[in-house]
């Protein structure tokens, strides 16, 4: 007998037909002999829709009201998963994150789990019963509910997995597994079947919102091996795991994020603690910038440019308009209509000449570049956003599909050595 958590995204619950499907699914499983945990996400775009919900009444959404909002969309689908696994004939058992003892810290929206109680979880299990979970919630120390970020019930299967050590984690969902890109938007892109932590991580933290990141930091963190896989397709998915990677592809996916929005900030004083004071004024909001750009201008006055989540858009303008008036510089803008192209590859330690590559395949494809950053196995580049669709496919056909036209024409050779 086996433990195994199997998480269902929103797209596979977003009917009565697919949650009934779901619940067949698991009560094979569970007939097969093992315990079942199932964490479930709201159905469909339910927290879309929440979301413009609540802006339609407040500006800002107060976060303690929002998560109170948002949680309701996964209790939808505890209580109605729940149902369709009884309608079988099989018992389960129905928890809101409180219950399954999640517990987080008190950064509403986007929270971090800080410790787990599953005795309640434990007792169903041992009784026989098919536990469902809300993904995505959490409690507070002050009793609120709060929710883990975007696609946090992947957070919730992660730690899950973790705490009670299960055998097996899988994250179910609307494709196969994961791709070299985003098979929504590349035609041609490939199914990986085994990815290191480190390489998931980077696609997540670029966009490839197929898991959360930081339920892959989790995972990474708890040495949690888990697969990707589709809820309604046969197939093995893709298994992310601890790999000794030492060498691997120069380039082994592209991925893009459409959600962010660049803010910039005109003639400041060209001075130290400038950015400083602005950087830190962000960071004591909880505020992520990812890309961040300083042109030297004229009169010892600089821009800065910098990148947030589109979420956190409204909040980061605010304090960088504070922050300009206090500082006198001449403007703030926002510009929502960015796109970020990035390139993850382990072998890109090793092969000068990646950026120049990615440049080029951009070039070629007339597409302009507005702010570039690099780690060690990763290359971005924010574009405009009505570009993005032309830029990934133009630099997957350079760096995945020649890679691939490479190898069909070296195979032959390798089979006859
Ligand atoms: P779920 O509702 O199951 O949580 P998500 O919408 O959060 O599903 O994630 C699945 C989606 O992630 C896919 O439909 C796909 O469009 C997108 N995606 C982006 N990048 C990738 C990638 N590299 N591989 C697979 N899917 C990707
Ligand atoms: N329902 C939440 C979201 O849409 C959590 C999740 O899907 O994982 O972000
Ligand atoms: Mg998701």
């Amino acid at each position: 007998m086996a433990l195994i958590v199997q998480k269902f995204g929103g797209s596979s619950l977003s009917t009565v037909e697919k949650i009934k499907a779901v619940a067949k699914r698991v009560v094979t499983v569970k007939r097969q002999g093992h315990q079942v945990i199932v964490v479930v996400s709201a159905m469909g775009k339910t927290t879309d829709e929440l979301i413009a919900l609540a802006k339609q009444v407040h500006h800002q959404p107060p976060g303690r009201e929002l998560d109170l909002l948002l949680s309701t969309g996964e209790m939808v689908s505890v209580a109605l998963v729940s149902m369709a696994i009884e309608e079988l004939s099989e018992e389960a058992e129905g928890f809101p994150g409180y219950f399954a003892g999640i517990r987080t810290d008190t950064l509403h929206t986007k929270a971090r789990i800080k410790r787990i109680e599953p005795i309640r979880i434990q007792k169903e299990l041992e009784k026989g019963k098919i536990v469902v979970v809300a993904g995505f919630q959490g409690l507070s120390p002050e009793d609120a509910i709060t929710t883990l970020g975007r696609g946090g019930s992947d957070l919730t299967a992660i730690a899950l997995a973790a705490i009670l050590q299960a055998d097996r984690c899988e994250i179910f969902t609307d494709v196969p597994g994961v791709f070299t890109a985003d098979p929504n938007r590349v035609p041609q892109a490939k199914l990986i079947p085994l990815l290191s932590y480190e390489e998931m991580l980077e696609m997540a933290s670029t966009g490839a919102k197929v898991m959360q990141s930081r339920a892959v930091e989790f995972a990474k963190k708890y040495r949690v091996p888990f697969t990707v896989r589709a809820t309604f397709q046969e197939g093995e998915g893709t298994m992310v795991k601890e790999l000794d990677v030492q060498e691997g592809a120069v380039v082994s996916s592209v991925s893009l994020d459409d959600k962010q929005a660049k803010i910039s900030v005109f003639r400041v004083p060209d001075q130290p603690g400038v950015a400083a004071r602005l950087f830190q004024a962000l960071g004591a909001e909880n505020i992520n910038v990812d890309m961040i750009v300083q042109n030297v201008g004229q009169d010892n006055r600089a821009d800065i440019s910098f990148t947030v989540n589109l979420i956190d858009l409204e909040k980061s303008l605010q304090i960088a308009r504070e922050i300009a008036t206090g500082l006198g510089a001449e403007r703030v803008t926002a510009d929502e209509d960015i796109a970020k192209i990035s390139i993850i590859g382990i072998g890109m330690m090793n092969h000068p000449g990646v950026a120049g590559r990615m440049f080029h395949a951009l070039a070629s494809a007339g597409i302009n570049i507005e702010m570039i950053s690099t780690s060690e196995i990763k290359i971005s580049c924010v574009v405009r956003r009505k570009q993005a669709d032309r830029a990934i496919q133009a630099v997957h056909r350079e760096f995945i599909e020649s890679q691939e036209r490479e190898q069909s024409r070296t195979a032959p050779d390798r089979e006859v050595t």
